[in-house]
C-alpha cells in the first residue's frame, strides 16, 4: 500500500507540466489521479480471476466485473454469445450512442493465455513501480485502462452525446473457429464506427502500432516417380526431396529480403510412403535409402503487412512451383488466417492525436512502431474498415510469459493521455 502511495504522489505532480492543455483537460488529467487507487483495486480483482481462453466461467466473471463499471458510466451492456461447438465464452459489448464528434470502438480482451491449469502468479507488487499478475500487461491492464480513462471523463459529465463502443473479445488469445463466427459481430459493429483504438501492451510512452502483419499458411506437395536411387539425375527424375528443396530454396532466394515479409518451413516429410493431417500438422513417413522418393510435403506459414504483399508473395511462390525438375509434379495451396492491418494515412493522423496529447503533457512525442515486431490481433479483422491504432494499453514485460508485469509509473501516464485522446476525438 506504502508503494502505491508513492505512484498516487508521482502522478500528481503530472499537472504541473501540463501547460497547453485546457482548463477540461486538466481537470480530466486531475480526475485519472484521483481514481488511481479504485483503478488499482479494479486492476487487482480482475488480474486475480483466472481467464484462461478456455476458462468459459472465468472469462465471463471478468467479463462481469468490466461490465459493472461500465454499466456506472451510462453505458448499455450485451453479453454476445457463442454456439457451444466454439466452446468460448463470448464477447462484452458495452455501448452508448451520440452525436459529438467521431464514432469510438475501444478493444480489449477479456481472455488471457494462461489456463488453470497453470501455475497461479496473483497480483502483488514486485517493487514501487512493477507489479505482476496474470494478463496485467496483456491485456487487463489495458481493459482497466479504458474503464478508466471513461470515469474520468464521466465524472467532468464529457460522455454525452459521445458514441462510444468498448468490445472486449473473451477469445483473442486463441479466436473459435469458423472465424466468421466467433468475429462476425465484431466485424459488423466495427462498420458503425469511424476509428478503433485497441489497448494490446505499450511498449513505453512514446510508440503506438499503425500496422500489424496478417497471418496465413501454406501447403505443398511434391510427387515423383518412384525408382532405384542408383538412377536419380537420370531417366528416373530428380525424386521429390530434391523437388520440393527446390522450390523452398527458390522461396528463401526470391523473396526472403522483403521487409516485413516471412515465410517459415515448419514440416518437412519425404519418403515412399507418407501419411499426414494437414489440420493437426502430424505424420508418418517410411522408405529406404535405395529408393529414389516418391512423394513430400511441406507446411509452413507466411506473414505480410498487405494483402498486396500477401498476393505478390503467392504469386512469386506458384511460379516457383511451376519449374518443376524432370520426373516430378508439385501443387501449391494457401489458406488465408488472420488479415494484416497495414499502414494507412489515416491510421497516421491518429498518431498525430496521440502525439499532440502526449506533448502537452510533456510525455514527448508519439510515433509509429516496427509492424514487424507486432504479430496479428483483434484489431486487424476490421482494419479494412475504419481508422485503427494499436498499442495503446499498459506498458510492462514478459506478455505471454508466467511473472509478466505492468509499469505503474507509466501506467497513470497512459490513461491520462487515453482520457485526453478519446476527449479530443469526441468534440
Ligand atoms: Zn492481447
Amino acid at each position: 500500500m506504502k508503494s502505491l502511495m508513492v505512484l498516487l504522489l508521482a502522478a500528481g505532480s503530472l499537472h504541473t507540466v501540463a501547460q497547453s492543455l485546457t482548463l477540461t483537460e486538466r481537470r480530466i488529467t486531475e480526475k485519472v489521479s484521483a481514481e488511481l487507487p479504485a483503478t488499482i483495486e479494479l486492476l487487482k480483482k480482475t488480474v486475480n480471476i483466472n481467464s484462461g481462453t478456455f476458462n468459459i466461467d472465468g472469462v465471463r466473471r471478468t467479463g462481469e466485473q468490466y461490465a459493472a463499471a461500465l454499466k456506472e458510466l451510462g453505458f448499455t451492456i450485451e453479453w454476445i454469445g457463442m454456439p457451444d461447438s466454439l466452446k468460448r465464452a463470448g464477447h462484452l459489448v458495452a455501448w452508448r450512442k451520440g452525436k459529438k464528434g467521431k464514432k469510438l470502438l475501444l478493444i480489449g480482451h477479456l481472455d488471457t493465455v494462461f489456463e488453470p491449469s497453470m501455475p497461479a502468479n496473483p497480483f502483488a507488487m514486485l517493487n514501487d513501480s512493477t507489479a505482476t499478475g496474470q494478463g496485467i500487461n496483456d491485456i487487463k491492464g489495458g481493459d482497466v485502462m479504458i474503464i478508466a480513462a471513461l470515469r474520468a471523463l464521466n465524472d467532468e459529465g464529457l460522455l454525452k452525446n459521445t458514441s462510444i463502443t468498448v468490445y472486449m473479445t473473451g477469445d483473442e488469445e486463441n479466436a473459435g473457429e469458423p472465424r466468421m463466427v466467433s468475429r462476425g459481430d465484431f466485424i459488423e459493429r466495427s462498420k458503425q464506427h469511424d476509428i478503433a483504438l485497441a489497448f494490446e501492451g505499450a511498449t513505453g510512452l512514446n510508440t503506438v502500432a499503425t500496422a500489424r502483419r496478417g497471418a496465413s499458411e501454406w501447403f505443398l506437395e511434391v510427387e515423383a516417380e518412384q525408382a532405384h536411387s542408383s538412377g536419380i539425375f537420370g531417366k528416373a527424375g530428380f525424386g521429390s526431396v530434391y523437388e520440393a528443396s527446390r522450390i523452398v530454396n527458390g522461396f528463401r532466394e526470391a523473396l526472403s529480403k522483403q521487409p516485413f515479409l516471412t515465410f517459415n518451413p515448419s514440416f518437412f516429410l519425404g519418403g515412399s510412403t507418407i501419411q499426414y493431417d494437414e489440420l493437426a500438422q502430424k505424420g508418418n513417413v517410411s522408405s529406404k535409402t535405395n529408393i529414389i522418393a516418391p512423394k513430400t510435403v511441406v507446411m509452413g506459414d507466411l506473414r505480410f503487412l498487405t494483402e498486396e504483399q500477401k498476393e505478390r508473395a503467392r504469386d512469386t511462390m506458384r511460379m516457383i512451383v511451376d519449374q518443376h525438375l524432370p520426373g516430378t509434379h508439385a501443387t501449391i495451396h494457401f489458406r488465408d488466417g488472420i488479415p494484416s492491418m497495414p499502414p494507412t494515412a489515416g491510421n497516421d493522423s491518429l498518431v498525430r492525436v496521440v502525439s499532440d496529447v502526449s506533448m502537452a503533457l510533456g510525455y514527448g512525442p508519439v510515433a509509429a512502431g516496427d509492424p514487424g515486431a507486432r504479430g496479428a490481433g483483434d484489431i486487424s479483422y476490421i482494419a479494412a474498415n475504419l481508422n485503427c491504432l494499436d498499442g495503446l494499453g499498459a506498458s510492462g514485460r514478459g506478455a505471454h510469459a508466467p511473472g509478466e508485469t505492468i509499469n505503474l509509473n507509466e501506467y497513470p501516464k497512459l490513461i491520462t493521455r487515453t482520457a485526453l485522446v478519446i476527449y479530443r476525438l469526441t468534440r
